[in-house]
């Protein structure tokens, strides 16, 4: 019975759905996440998704997946209803995206939803209207297969809500998050991502790798390391930054279980220490992980919108991640060239390269009478580890023994006389147009762009250098005048340190006016100073177009305006000693800006050439 004296209420549904929302969806990023999710347990191939002002006005999910019956359709909007658990005991077998059937109660308790929705073997589909928990309609209508969620006006009735989101662009970030985080782990499904009619991504299907470079740009292409491990319980695959890359900013870190996205500070540690010492001072791995377990072996106490959880051996899967990520960094250091074997498109079996047709000459090793051992210690001791990379290069390139004392001729680029002549060995590349370096190989004709293959090396070069921040040697020049405007004045004074460290000598007189008497490589001395500026006007285009981080984008404007262009001649010398630096590259197949430095005229094709004319 009633009394006066109860105080306990039941709260009307709608305010109960309205509270419970609250856990579920927090902000329009939460509805993307719910949406996509759905979509994908629907086995949509194609998923648009499309937001007016960052989701506040309006949230579009479009799917071309199973879609739902007239009744489904309904049911779907009431809490608790799933189609994705029958039993409690699927809770902990579990792999969809969904968990509680709280997702579409929750939404459509705070805000105006459309659902339409129309399943193959139906003739017409189903459209809903739902607002604040209320149904407004439902009607049978022609539409295409799949499901279209539209929701509009997100919290038009919890103003304290709709009053605690963030600027549009904050929120929109949220929304790119989630949509990272989703669209990462289904590269075989093809998304696109319009926000005010503007379309932001539109992603193909593909593989993980493809996906990844699609979402964070060309040149992750040769940044990212494949990590692959897998054990009777647990396996773990994906990509990590090559080290060179990392940022100085946290920036692309993603773990998943199964698909779905986590966090895990223990697992990111796991990461981290792999990298160790390899990582240059404050800064970030980027990684790519997916790990794939049994469901039982995860305590699936799980929220809604957690992100985090639990795994019941957690210290195995630490050891597995760091064991697979050690072994991966390991072979790259190890074998520079192993890229090669990651990009499908570029199947070059580099064993075979030039062993045939190159007849063996063990280069002579003149005596040096400049030679001094001490001097010579403190490179050696600090190159030890590129020389020993380089050599890796040049053996599997060649596949040749290399005389340890001969690759003092790598060290660096600025070594005027090498320790041993090249006159003996044989006439082995052409150059064509003064652009293309052409030589033979066992599999056929390799063509190298010149200028191109010498951006890649310098780049790697300048990377190297400013990572380890040690003076680089110069190339004595006549002191140049630069003036600049104030603003590029100031950006050069604030890259001085860096410009040292690459091997400029530089500096400032004024304000305005600059003294150049040092460049790290041979470069023409009335070219400096336009060198210079047009490097700066580079750097400065890459930090608004492409937000390159000021490291990579030194390196990588000063390499591009240093670097040898096309239609310039060179010796047999200097293309012998480019294509062999080329190849002692961590990426020597792409440009920094992705351009594909060399390619290969298959002696197969060569053939053919002639079998068409018979
Ligand atoms: P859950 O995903 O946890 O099951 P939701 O509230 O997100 O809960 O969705 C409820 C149900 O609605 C789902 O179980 C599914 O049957 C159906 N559903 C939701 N979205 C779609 C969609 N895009 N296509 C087909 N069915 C859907
Ligand atoms: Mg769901």
């Amino acid at each position: 019975m009633m009394d006066n004296n109860d105080i306990i209420k039941l709260l009307p549904d709608a305010v109960a759905n309205q509270i419970a929302a609250g856990e579920v969806i927090q902000r329009p990023a939460s509805v993307v996440k719910e949406l996509l999710e759905n979509a994908l347990d629907a086995g949509a191939t194609q998923i648009d998704l499309f937001v007016k002002e960052a989701g506040k006005t309006a949230i579009m999910v479009i799917d071309n997946g199973i879609g739902m019956s007239e009744t489904d359709a309904r049911l779907s909007f009431e809490r608790h209803a799933t189609s994705k658990i029958h039993r409690a005991d699927d809770l902990f077998a579990i792999r969809t995206m969904g968990f509680r059937g709280e997702a579409l109660a929750s939404i459509a308790a705070i805000a105006q939803v459309e659902l339409k929705t129309r399943r193959k073997t139906d003739e017409l589909g189903t459209k809903i209207l739902i607002e604040g928990s209320v149904v407004k309609s439902q009607e049978m209508q022609p539409m295409p297969e799949g499901t279209t969620f539209t929701i509009k006006n997100l919290f038009f009735n919890v103003p304290a809500r709709r009053n605690f989101l963030k600027s549009n662009q904050a929120e929109m970030r949220h929304i790119i998050d989630e949509f990272h985080r989703v669209v990462l782990m289904h590269p075989e499904i093809g998304f696109s991502f319009s926000s005010n009619e503007k379309e932001l991504f539109h992603l193909y299907p593909g593989t993980l790798k493809q996906r990844i470079v699609a979402l964070f740009g060309n040149n992750y292409n040769e940044r990212l390391l494949p990590v692959e491990q897998a054990t009777s319980s647990v396996s773990v695959n994906g990509f990590v930054g090559k080290p060179a890359f990392a940022r100085k900013t946290r920036g692309e870190q993603y773990f998943f279980v199964n698909r779905r996205f986590i966090k895990h500070a223990y697992l990111h540690h796991a990461v981290e220490n792999a990298f160790q010492e390899l990582l240059p001072k404050d800064s970030f791995p980027s990684y790519f992980i997916n790990i794939e377990i049994n469901p039982t072996e995860i305590d699936i106490n799980i929220h809604p919108t957690k992100t985090e959880i639990n795994f019941q051996d957690s210290k195995l899967v630490y050891a597995i991640i760091h064991a697979a990520v050690k072994k991966t960094i390991g072979q790259h250091n190890l074998s520079p060239l192993i890229d090669f074997d990651v990009d499908p498109k570029l199947n070059i079996d580099f064993s075979e390269i030039s062993r045939a047709n190159r007849q063996v000459v063990h280069p002579t090793v003149s005596f040096d009478p400049e030679f001094n051992p001490f001097e010579k210690t403190k490179t050696q001791s600090f190159n030890h580890h590129e020389k020993q990379k380089n050599i890796e290069g040049w053996r599997n390139l060649y596949g040749e023994r290399i005389d340890t004392h001969s690759s003092v001729e790598f060290e660096n680029t600025e070594t005027q006389q090498t320790p041993f002549s090249f006159e003996e060995v044989t006439k082995r590349f052409i150059q064509v147009q003064r652009s293309y370096i052409i030589t033979s190989i066992k599999s056929g004709l390799m063509v190298i762009n010149q200028h191109l293959a010498h951006w890649r090396i310098l780049y790697e070069d300048f990377l190297k250098r400013l990572e380890n921040t040690k003076q680089a040697s110069q190339q004595e020049l006549f002191p140049q005048q630069i003036r600049l405007n104030a603003t590029e004045a100031s950006l050069l004074r604030e890259l001085i340190p860096d410009l040292k460290t690459l091997g400029f000598g530089i500096e400032e007189i004024n304000q305005t006016t600059f003294v150049i008497n040092g460049t790290p490589v041979n470069s023409n001395e009335k070219d400096v100073t336009q060198t210079l500026e047009k490097a700066l006007e580079n750097y400065k285009r890459n930090q608004h177009d492409l937000h390159l981080e000021k490291r990579l984008n030194l390196a990588r404007s000063m390499a591009l305006q240093l670097a040898i262009r096309n239609d310039h001649d060179l010796q047999e010398v200097e293309m012998t000693r480019l294509v062999d630096k080329l190849f002692a590259c961590n990426v020597p197949d792409v440009a920094p800006n992705g351009q594909k430095i060399f390619f290969i005229l298959k002696t197969n094709e060569i053939e053919s050439r002639f079998n068409e004319t018979k």
